[in-house]
This record gives C-alpha cells, sequence and structure tokens, in this order.
C-alpha cells in the first residue's frame, strides 16, 4: 500500500473555488472557461493521452492547472498556453504549491508558461524549451476548439498524438469519416495529420460552472509518414473548404472557385479517377489529395 501525499497534489472543487475566489476570476462564457474539479478525470485523461514521464506535452487553455498538474504528476514537461493574464500568471505558484517535489530543481522547470491567444502561438514562441513538444493534452475552450486544433496541428507537425476535451458535437464531428452526416471540413483537415477517434465521454458534473453542453474526449495519433508537402495540403484544404461550402453541390460545381471552369473542373476531377457528380461527404481525404495532385500536374506546376 502507498501512503496517499499529505496534501493533494490535483485541484478538487475547493481548491478551485479557493483559487478562483483568491484571483478574483468568475469564469466567462466567452473564453469556454469550465474549469475540471475532478481528479479522477485528469488522471484518465492523463493516461488516454498516453503521456509518460520526459513527455513534451503542449496544454492550451491550462486555466487554474487541474490538467497541467495531472500531466506534471506523472513527470512530463508543460508548455501551457492561457489567453487570460490572471491565470497565466499564477499558473507557475499553484504547480509549486500543489507539487513541490515536482518543482523543487530550479534547472529543471518543468512548467513554461506563454500567455497569448493560441491563434497568434508562433513556432518563435516556442523555442523558449529546448525541444518542440510532442503531444498535444487540453481541455478546449468550446467556441474556438476546431481553429485552435488546426493552429497547432499545422504549426507542430511534430506532435506524435495527444487527446482533446471537446464539447461532444464537435469532437463526432473531428473523428467522423466520409458518409457519414457528422463530417465535414474539420473531418477531412483532421485526418490530413492522423487518426482521430472519440475515446471517451465525460460527466458535466465534472466541471465547474457545468456547462448546457456534453464533452467527449478525442484521441489522435500522428501518421507515420506525412500525406503530401505543403504545397499538397494547402491545396487540399482548399478544396475542402470549397467542397464543403457547396456539401449539397455536385464536385464538378463546388470545385470551380479552386479548379476553375466547367471543363476544367470535370477533366481534372476525372484525371483524379473519381466522378465529376460526387458531392463533397463522399470523398475520403485521399481523394481530395488526387484531385488537388491532378490539378497541380494538369496546370503545370509540377
Ligand atoms: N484546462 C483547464 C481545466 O481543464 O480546468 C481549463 C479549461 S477551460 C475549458 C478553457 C481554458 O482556455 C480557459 O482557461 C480559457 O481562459 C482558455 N482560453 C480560452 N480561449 C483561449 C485562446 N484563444 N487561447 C488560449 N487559451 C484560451
Amino acid at each position: 500500500m502507498t501512503d496517499a501525499p499529505a496534501h493533494p497534489r490535483l485541484l478538487g472543487p475547493n481548491e478551485v473555488r479557493d483559487l478562483a475566489e483568491r484571483l478574483g476570476v468568475s469564469p466567462t462564457k466567452k473564453l469556454g472557461q469550465n474549469f475540471v474539479i475532478d481528479p479522477n478525470t485528469v488522471r484518465k485523461i492523463v493516461r488516454l493521452a498516453g503521456v509518460d514521464a520526459g513527455d513534451r506535452v503542449i496544454e492550451i487553455g491550462p486555466g487554474l492547472g487541474s490538467l497541467t498538474l495531472g500531466i506534471t504528476e506523472v513527470g512530463a514537461d508543460v508548455t501551457a498556453v492561457e489567453i487570460d493574464r490572471r491565470l497565466a500568471a499564477e499558473l507557475l505558484q499553484t504547480a509549486r504549491a500543489m507539487q513541490p517535489e515536482v518543482f523543487a530543481d530550479p534547472a529543471a522547470p518543468r512548467l513554461r508558461v506563454i500567455h497569448t491567444d493560441a491563434l497568434d502561438l508562433s513556432a518563435e514562441m516556442l523555442t523558449a524549451a529546448p525541444e518542440p513538444p510532442e503531444v498535444l493534452v487540453a481541455n478546449l475552450p468550446y467556441n474556438v476548439s476546431v481553429p485552435i486544433l488546426m493552429h497547432l496541428l499545422e504549426l507542430i507537425p511534430g506532435l506524435r498524438g495527444g487527446l482533446v476535451m471537446v464539447q461532444a458535437e464537435v469532437g463526432h464531428r473531428i473523428a467522423a469519416g466520409p458518409g457519414s452526416k457528422e463530417y465535414g471540413a474539420p473531418s477531412a483537415k483532421a485526418a490530413w495529420y492522423g487518426e482521430w477517434r472519440i475515446a471517451g465521454t465525460v460527466s458535466r458534473r465534472i466541471f465547474w460552472p457545468v456547462p448546457g453542453v456534453d464533452s467527449v474526449l478525442v484521441g489522435y495519433e500522428r501518421r507515420a509518414q506525412p500525406r503530401g508537402d505543403e504545397q499538397e495540403r494547402a491545396l487540399v484544404f482548399e478544396l475542402v473548404n470549397a467542397a464543403f461550402a457547396q456539401r449539397r453541390k455536385m464536385l464538378r460545381q463546388a470545385l470551380q472557385p479552386v479548379l476553375g471552369a466547367f471543363d476544367e473542373a470535370v477533366a481534372t476531377i476525372e484525371a483524379a479517377g473519381l466522378a465529376p457528380t460526387a458531392r463533397a461527404e463522399q470523398l475520403g481525404i485521399d481523394d481530395f489529395l488526387a484531385i488537388a495532385r491532378a490539378h497541380l500536374t494538369r496546370s503545370g506546376v509540377r
């Protein structure tokens, strides 16, 4: 039997409320501030994310530190990106107070806090750490979860995987495959980078304040080999945006803004081995890539 630590190492309901009160933080809907108050859920997220000692984790929106402490508890290093100045300023002190043994060595910082909007996060901001992050773990703010996810996947190609908590509807959209009603631009773009799966559900009661929507955990595993290069990715995303902007239309019409007028669009889609009468929801990410490659060839770029 192991001895329980003399003081809690993770934030429970009392710690979250005390901290928020001391900092004068009343959670705002605008910033999607629903804080996790359940240490069991935090440990489950860290376990499902496959985070181990020595891993370099990036966390978006650490808030009061509920998830951050679960990550440092297992011996991983964290780069935390928080938009709220008060929360960003307090995080390191909370971590030191809750887990003094983890933060005892000043030569091993273990936790870096970057105070910025995650959508503005740049490669330069990440250079404070000796090496780039390799795993993403986050309870993402609901209203901007997809743009943040896309920005991170593009910015940090070395991310080998991760686990994010998002609004259930958004999670199902990210993990959806062609042919399902949830399948859309976010699913196709997410699939460019790797495999996504619904890894679990969480009760609304683990948050303070309790949100008005359900949440799910979505797991991510990067592909062993990139599907294509940066030029192809950019064109594929343009095609995906155009196709799903008019998802009820046939590709030969919906893709004209990218591929050119009717005849050219038809010829390119056929050159990719696809039916010009197909619709966006029938195409997997490799189909979009085939169209992009046919377009690059036919327009003489490659
Ligand atoms: N990780 C904490 C937890 O699980 O208790 C807080 C999660 S809360 C759902 C979302 C957090 O993201 C908040 O701390 C909020 O201030 C922060 N946030 C919201 N928009 C952001 C953005 N654009 N960039 C960075 N952080 C953001």
